[in-house]
């Protein structure tokens, strides 16, 4: 585990070479946490395991150094996912990179197949994508060792295990992957947290002496809400409103409660769409193909929705009941913000929902005993404490981040102190339970709850109401006698001549249910009984009554702070919002141009730096963020017109990129065959190598000397020849290799690597072949 990787947005320097490949296809200056540790476990073709949390970049860390591994000859990489709409996404994703992949699944025609085979044996895909069925087949085997496969990334690798949340049988056949293909290299990668799920993943795919990385499990951008529920539909009507024209999913419990609630937003003017499981396969399947596509912003789903969803700009997820257990609220969190911009992620929570919970999981449990099945027997009790920790988060006065990351076995390393010159955030930070570890990114943090002052006496007033009323009572009477009510029910049996009767009046029911429920959940009271549940006291209540013992009431804070988040602060900041919202448009319309999910083209991160710095050259603009130099090519020519009229027409200033850094290439490459000279970039490694490429040193003594591998130093060689044009090679080629790789390539009729390399009956190597090539391409 990582201490420093507190922030997703801090990043160790890549490796050189991968860094330049990284920006230059995705454009992203920086890696996230373990990102260059998980890469360099598969340059090194060493298996692994990766775990990070959704959104924490794992397909990065397979798919660039896939094309290290490819250029030098080592054969494309297999990754195994378990769903084919995922796949597909992530292919178009790769190739709107400049990225070549393709996915090989039962969607394909015999000719699509056929091509896809044929890009395989020519070496032309950098990535293939398979399902765990087809890897199991032995004619697909045979295929990839044909092609020389070594690397095999295993997606959603908790999927092999019967530990996991979604076990897959399809998945048990991938053990035998190191054994079919002895020298390959595999590596798992999964968000699921738990010890033994990993170990059981480790031990399913017999990986050999893995490289095992645990990322952080906290994701700094979500801001975690938990309110109490006292009326859902102006609740929910709260959070659409702080969210207007952005993407979000609500989730209920029941398919009843989706339908209701979808067609009252909709009698609200909302375009709210259903999603249950009891709806038609075609009816979800357009319901999330238009939710990918942006053609709809908002879902009210049941938990069934979700899974095969990697729209990433999410900007909420609200919960309209309480989940069942943290890693159920943890996973459906989780879809929120995935681009790593600020997402928020309310929870509506009511006692009652978890004694619904409780009453379902007994009734489940009884059911099947009575049917005469087989149940386990920790389903009841684990069932139970999933319950009750969840109930505990929500009553908790505790940051919801360090509850969150402590739940789940890691220390809460909160942010770093300010970021410089990040003005304005100061002033979120004074949360009244907030101390020296605040996230700036919950209600307990932000101030949004606040200590009851006199919470042991509002506890000793509701405890000895239970007593008075002799337990014989439900909450709702309870509340009746304390807030002094003056009903028949109460004159009739007296209790309005109680002592306790009107000690609480100046608070309001829903109040008033919700300490009781939070007493609950400090068990200093307890409810019994399913159908008519009432309150019974136990020694704590007495110890409270008796001033023994401490019990601390939360509430919402009555006036609310305007406070926004970290993340809320500082994202938005400097961005043009009607620029933004253009650019929204013009990038829904290329998604539907080209067949895409509009993310495909541009995240919203990308977006809000574009309507951020608003770029007016090329040059400018391939330094925002997320834009490689394929989308800087394709794209170019549409979005520089819109962000120049916009600017025009609204009298906004264009161009308003930082000093250079000298980290940035501003430079597109030149499309033509021959490249321009590149200064290399300030690194202190790269200039020593180059020093040494100039006085002809061989490559071992090079990778030597900087303690780089060989491949990376034929990287930087090639990157030498391309920036010097050095006349001759002589110092790494033999002439006479040199000429046998021209002729050949010259009978192959390209300067495709693995061609050439085969019509050399493999007697050459890749870096030898590249250098070759790289050279006559620099200086022919
Ligand atoms: P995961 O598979 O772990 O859920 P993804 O691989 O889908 O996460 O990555 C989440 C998002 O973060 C994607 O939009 C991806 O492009 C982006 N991303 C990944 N690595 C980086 C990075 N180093 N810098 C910036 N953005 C990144
Ligand atoms: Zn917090």
């Amino acid at each position: 585990m990582c201490s420093d990787d507190s922030t997703i947005e801090d990043g160790a320097a890549a490796p050189d070479a991968l860094q330049s490949l990284i920006e230059k296809h995705w454009g992203f200056r920086e890696l996230r946490p373990l990102q260059a540790e998980a890469m360099q476990a598969v340059l090194e073709g060493r298996d692994s395991l990766v775990v990070m949390p959704t959104g924490g970049g794992k397909s990065l860390c397979y798919q660039a150094p896939a094309i290290v591994r490819a250029a030098q000859g080592r054969g494309p990489t297999v990754v195994v996912s378990p769903l084919i709409a995922l796949m597909k996404d992530q292919v178009d994703a790769l190739r709107a990179n400049g990225i070549e992949a393709a996915q090989l699944d039962s969607s394909l025609s015999g000719s699509e197949r056929a091509g896809v085979e044929n890009d395989l044996r020519e070496g032309v895909l950098r990535l293939l994508f398979v399902s765990p069925e087809r890897m199991a087949m032995t004619g697909f085997q045979q295929l990839l060792r044909e092609v020389g496969v070594h690397c095999f990334a295993i997606d959603e690798a908790h999927c092999i295990s019967h530990w996991g949340h979604d076990f897959r049988p399809e998945y048990r056949q991938l053990a035998q992957l190191k054994e079919l293909f002895p020298g390959a290299a595999v590596h798992g990668f999964t968000a699921t947290a738990t010890e033994s799920v990993r170990a059981d993943i480790i031990e399913q795919l017999n990986l050999r002496d893995p490289e095992i990385l645990v990322g952080n499990f906290d994701r700094p951008n979500l801001t975690y809400r938990v309110v109490a529920r006292h009326n859902l539909m102006a609740q929910v009507q709260e959070v659409l409103a702080r969210h207007k024209n952005e993407a979000g999913i609500i989730y209920c419990i029941r398919r009843k409660d989706v339908e209701e609630l979808t067609a009252e937003l909709q009698g609200c003017g909302h375009k709210a769409q259903a999603y249950h499981a009891g709806m038609t396969q075609d009816k979800r399947r357009k319901t999330q193909e238009a939710f990918k596509n942006e053609d709809c912003d908002l879902i009210v789903a049941t938990v069934a929705f979700g899974m095969g969803i990697d729209r990433s700009n999410l900007r909420f997820v609200l919960h309209t009941a309480t989940p069942k257990s943290l890693e159920a609220y943890q996973q459906e969190t989780g879809r929120a913000g995935r681009d790593g911009l600020e997402a928020e992620c309310i929870l509506l929570y009511s006692g009652s929902d978890i004694m619904l919970w409780k009453s379902i999981v007994e009734r489940s449990a009884a059911e099947a005993v009575a049917a005469g099945q087989d149940i386990d027997p920790i389903y009841v009790p684990t069932a139970m404490r999933h319950l009750e920790d969840m109930d505990r988060y929500c009553r908790g006065a505790v940051c919801r981040h360090q509850a969150l990351v402590e739940y789940f076995g890691q220390t809460y390393v909160p942010p770093a102190a300010i970021v410089e010159g990040d003005q304005g955030v100061e002033a979120v930070w004074d949360g009244e339970l907030a101390g020296e570890g605040s996230c700036h990114a919950c209600d307990v943090c932000l101030g949004d709850i606040e200590r009851v002052a006199d919470g042991l006496i509002v506890a000793q007033k509701i405890l000895s109401a239970v007593a008075r009323v002799q337990e014989r009572f439900g909450a709702g009477h309870v509340i009746s006698v304390l807030r002094g009510e003056n009903t028949e029910r109460v004159r009739a049996l007296g209790h309005d001549k109680l002592p306790t009767y009107g000690l609480l009046k100046e608070h309001d029911k829903s109040q008033l249910r919700d300490f009781i429920f939070q007493l609950i959940g400090q068990k200093v009271l307890v409810l019994e009984g399913q159908e008519y549940p009432i309150l019974r006291l136990n020694p704590a209540s007495w110890e409270v009554m008796k001033k023994q013992r401490d019990v601390r009431l939360i509430q919402t804070r009555k006036k609310k702070s305007e406070k926004k988040s970290r993340g809320e602060t500082v994202s938005w900041e400097g961005v043009d919002r009607e620029l933004f919202e253009a650019l929204r448009g013009l990038r829904h319309q290329l998604a539907t141009t080209r067949g895409v999910p509009p993310y495909v083209i541009f995240s919203d991160a990308t977006l809000r730096e574009l309507a951020r710095l608003r770029p007016s050259t090329l040059a400018g603009m391939r330094q925002v963020y997320g834009i490689g130099e394929t989308k800087l090519r394709d794209f170019g020519s549409q979005v520089l017109p819109l962000i120049k009229g916009h600017c025009r027409d609204h009298q906004v200033a264009l161009d308003q990129m930082p000093t250079p850094d000298a980290k940035i290439i501003v430079k597109p490459r030149p499309q033509t065959a021959a490249p321009a000279a590149k200064p290399p970039r300030p690194n202190a490694l790269k200039n020593q190598a180059f020093a040494m490429f100039s006085s002809g040193a061989a490559l071992d003594d090079v990778a030597a000397a900087t303690q780089r591998s060989r491949g990376t130093i034929a990287e930087y060689l090639c990157e030498f020849i391309e920036t010097q044009r050095p006349q001759s090679v002589g110092p790494w080629v033999s002439e006479r290799t040199y000429r046998q790789v021209l002729e050949a390539a010259r009978r192959e009729g390209n300067l495709r690597l693995r061609p050439i390399y085969v019509a050399l009956n493999e007697t050459v190597d890749y870096d030898t072949i590249r250098i070759v090539v790289t050279h006559a391409a620099a200086v022919g």
